[in-house]
């Protein structure tokens, strides 16, 4: 399993216009709140990595409550709203529009050059190692990404031949301007059985939002083909940012992140079965100690642990770009990426 350093991840929240972003969370808060002032139709689930239903409350958040897995210690909001109100939100609310018509266009041009570009080169890097001997006109890719539209179209620009799905709920209305892509939405953000079988599989930002990452890998065998690949990117619990602020972390905004695996958690659920393998899982978010000292500017007069005063009162670059690493190489930071392949089934 590989794990790579120094890829400098870039979080969405770090490209976009301050004044905007301000504005969205307080429309996501507001609309949350009036959307689910009755939290009646509310579900409750186990945890969405081990199905465990051992837990250790941890923090509310604008609503929902947080809890801990005592098992493989995954974060997740353990009651939520019915997968059939997650669909709404995503298609219908003011939030995701606002998200989609105003933040994304404004930040349009870095988003293209600091998140699409890695990306897209992270994909195409995969697709040349891990699937070299097949043609790209064999190639059947789906896109099942939440706002994958920019990372698709980067794709289809330099993967002549290949047959491209997009697929992510979010993008039923995008129009392409490559030809090679067809749209085929998923109607529910937990079910994309319906979709045809596929070589490629890109999940970015969908693991924290499903209501299990268990069932969803369950789909997964069937929909992926034997030897194809699954892209996927996920924040996670085990991170410093999140181990450090927990309660009072930045990046953690529902209904957007419902699910923050552990690294332990993702590895033992990739590893539980013979179907696939992990070709790597890396932690490549690069703001978790700026996030963290950040918020202990912020609040001087909160309890800090004294080592995390020790480790970031007045470091300097360098020292920020070290811990980084240092995080990084540990898979410590709190956002994951991950590249799995479908094993053929193993004659007995
Ligand atoms: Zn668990």
């Amino acid at each position: 399993m590989k794990t790579v350093v120094s890829v400098n991840e870039i979080s969405e929240f770090e490209i976009k216009p301050k004044a905007e972003l301000g504005e969205w969370k307080k429309l996501v808060a507001k609309e949350t709140a009036e959307r689910w002032k009755d939290k009646a139709s509310w579900v409750k689930v186990s945890c969405p990595v081990c199905k465990s239903d051992g837990s250790t409350p941890a923090f509310n958040r604008s609503g929902f409550v947080y809890v801990e897995c005592n098992s493989c210690k995954t974060l997740y909001a353990q009651t939520r709203p019915s997968e059939k109100e997650l669909n709404w939100w995503y298609t219908g609310s003011d939030s995701v529009n606002f998200w989609q018509q105003k933040l994304l266009k404004l930040s349009a041009a870095s988003r293209e050059a600091k998140i699409i570009e890695p990306r897209a080169n992270w994909i195409l890097d995969g697709l040349s190692e891990y699937l070299s001997n097949t043609p790209l006109k064999n190639i059947h890719y789906t896109d099942i990404s939440f706002f994958g539209k920019g990372l698709i179209e980067k794709i289809a620009e330099t993967t002549e031949g290949m047959q491209i799905v997009s697929a992510g709920i979010t993008d039923g209305n995008e129009k392409y301007s490559s030809g090679a892509v067809k749209i085929n939405t998923v109607s529910s953000i937990d079910n994309i059985s319906h979709l045809q079988q596929t070589n490629v599989l890109v999940a970015i930002d969908v693991l924290e939002r499903i209501s299990s990452i268990r069932d969803f890998l369950l789909q997964l065998e069937s929909v992926v083909s034997p030897d194809g690949l699954v892209f996927a990117t996920c924040p996670v619990s085990s991170g410093f940012e999140i181990q450090s602020l927990w309660d009072q972390s930045p990046s953690i905004i529902p209904p957007d992140k419902l699910n923050l695996p552990s690294v332990k958690g993702l590895i033992e659920l990739f590893t539980a079965s013979s179907k696939w393998k992990i070709l790597e899982l890396s932690t490549p978010g690069m703001f978790d100690v700026e996030l963290v000292r950040q918020a202990m500017l912020q609040s001087p007069g909160e309890n800090w642990p004294r080592s995390l005063h020790v480790l970031l009162d007045g470091i300097d670059h360098q020292g920020i770009g070290l811990f980084t690493e240092y995080l990084q190489s540990q898979r410590l930071s709190s956002f994951a990426r991950i590249v799995l392949r479908r094993e053929r089934s193993k004659i007995l």
